[in-house]
């Protein structure tokens, strides 16, 4: 399942999730009109995972970039022997705090909730907490609050604080009762990163890890 698939099913579950739009070929100026700037182009096709690393995602376009630097991603990964089977165009969220939200599911205690910094630097940060499925409201208020960078998300250094309620909900939505955690036939889950801001959050990337 491609990234914009994955999206889809978040964005029926009720998160929220940057407007775009996905061709087959390369995006024209048409394709993208609707779209507001900022926007980012991604790559995605078979073996393409972690896009960033094989150059296959570009930040900060206009409308009227996205035509050439499709055409150059699609040719720069055909350089390393990978073929986009097409592109993902989307608006550019907002800064803020980067999180990951995930379901794994563990040997012994089967479906886990895990939440924590993300973004490029999960693996590097580790700052991530965990709760058995289904997890309570009381859960999904402890989660933010365990992380070592708690402080991000309440604000800091004179930037404003996340919308936690916004954090809660969307972790009741993956984890809580009927949550996403619920469809583990699709295989383990990753929302990462999901941008938290003042102003809400939006998933940005999502992955399914097929069972
Ligand atoms: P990867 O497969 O490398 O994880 P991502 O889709 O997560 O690719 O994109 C890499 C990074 O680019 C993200 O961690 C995030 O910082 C940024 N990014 C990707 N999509 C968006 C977006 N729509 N809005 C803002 N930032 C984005
Ligand atoms: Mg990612």
């Amino acid at each position: 399942m491609f990234e914009y698939q994955a999206k889809e099913l978040l964005r029926r579950a009720g998160v929220t999730v940057p407007r775009g739009v996905v061709v087959a070929g390369d995006p024209t100026p048409a394709d993208v009109a609707g779209l507001d700037e900022p926007l980012v182009l991604k790559a995605f096709g078979a073996g393409l995972v972690h896009k960033s690393d094989a150059g296959a995602v570009e930040l900060g376009l206009r409308r009227s970039q996205v035509a050439e630097a499709a055409s150059r991603m699609r040719a720069a990964l055909a350089g390393r022997g990978v073929t986009a089977a097409g592109f993902l165009v989307e608006e550019q969220a907002a800064a803020g705090v980067e999180l990951i939200v995930g379901v794994v599911r563990d040997p012994a205690f089967g479906p886990v909730l895990l939440a924590g910094l993300g973004g490029v630097w999960a693996e590097a940060l580790r700052d991530t907490a965990v709760r058995l499925c289904p997890i309570s409201e009381a859960d999904a208020r402890a989660m933010p609050a365990a992380l070592r960078g708690a402080a991000l998300l309440r604000g800091y250094r004179g930037r404003p604080g996340v919308d936690v309620d916004a954090v809660v909900k969307l972790l009741m939505t993956v984890g809580g009762p009927g949550g996403l955690w619920e469809r583990l036939e699709l295989g383990e889950f990753e929302i990462n990163p999901v941008i938290a801001a003042p102003s809400g959050v939006v998933a940005v990337d999502a992955r399914y890890l097929p069972a």
